[in-house]
């Protein structure tokens, strides 16, 4: 069995926590120790438990507690080359924990299996994961700045999944962000709107998917309700009302792998 918690996620930081039978490990280690240490501790594990750190990307959100934690653990971490050469320093720590992996690598944990697929986005490489054991398979992908067949075929493998919902573009097109940072986050090296999303869950469920976590939604161009509301309408209009849906919260733990259905209405009007 494979139980997946999103322990934090969206721009402030993500983690990931995956428990197999014999073996557990994160995704991404973008939060502090200590507050890794602690949303592990409340699901009764510990980073003293983790047995490997894969690492989608080398963005801050996704790596800023990497070096203490495995310094502080020993625990492996596998990161694909180019993420390794654009983040791991010489005579760093990281450069003996860090293993330096081909983009699309494969890897055993006790009775996971991981293996890792390309994600299209402006870090100087990305990666989602498909984790399988003897019952199940689950599969990650987040910053994607635009879908492609390989995501799609990929997270299609899975009962489960963890995907990104990271913004409203009408959100964006009227928030805050300077212009630069707006057309960043809408080109195809940025983010997946929830209508893209939406559209890429529909696709995925007509294959077999039965469960899915919206994940990294923007704290300032996002709303959980929004991205919930566009993924379940979508589902909702293909047939698809059956397919459990969550929104992943910033920082609280959400199981990804637990059939429950975020409450969230669909508006009426
Ligand atoms: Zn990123
Ligand atoms: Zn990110």
């Amino acid at each position: 069995m494979i139980c997946v918690y999103t322990l934090f996620s969206g721009s402030s930081g993500n983690s990931i926590y995956v428990k197999g039978d014999d073996s557990e490990i994160i995704i991404d280690a973008g939060k502090s120790c200590g507050a890794i240490e602690k949303a592990l501790n409340a699901l009764g594990s510990s980073l003293r438990k983790i047995k490997g750190i894969f690492i989608t990307h080398e963005h801050s959100d996704h790596t800023s507690g990497l070096e203490i934690i495995s310094k502080k653990y020993q625990i492996p971490v596998y990161m694909t080359a180019p993420s390794y050469d654009n983040y791991v320093r010489g005579g760093s720590y990281l450069e003996r924990m860090a293993k330096r992996e081909p983009v699309s690598y494969e890897k055993d944990v006790g009775s996971l299996h991981i293996s890792s697929f390309p994600v299209p986005h402006d870090s100087a490489q990305n990666v989602g994961f498909v984790i399988k054991d003897k019952d199940c398979s689950f599969g990650i992908a987040t910053d994607i700045g635009h879908p492609t067949k390989e995501i799609a075929d990929k997270l299609s493998l899975c009962e489960k999944i963890i995907i990104e919902s990271n913004h409203d573009i009408k959100m964006v097109e009227s928030g805050p962000y300077p212009q630069f940072l707006k057309e960043r986050i809408l080109s195809n090296g940025g983010h997946l709107s929830n209508d893209k999303c939406a559209e890429l869950c529909a696709y995925l469920c007509d294959r077999g998917v039965k469960e899915i976590t919206l994940a990294h939604l923007s704290k300032e161009n996002n709303l959980p309700k929004l991205a919930y509301e566009a993924v379940r309408c979508q589902l909702n209009c293909c047939g698809f009302e059956n397919v459990a849906l969550k929104v992943a919260f910033a920082d609280i733990a959400v199981e990804a792998t637990g059939g429950r259905e975020y409450p969230f209405p669909i508006s009426k009007e």
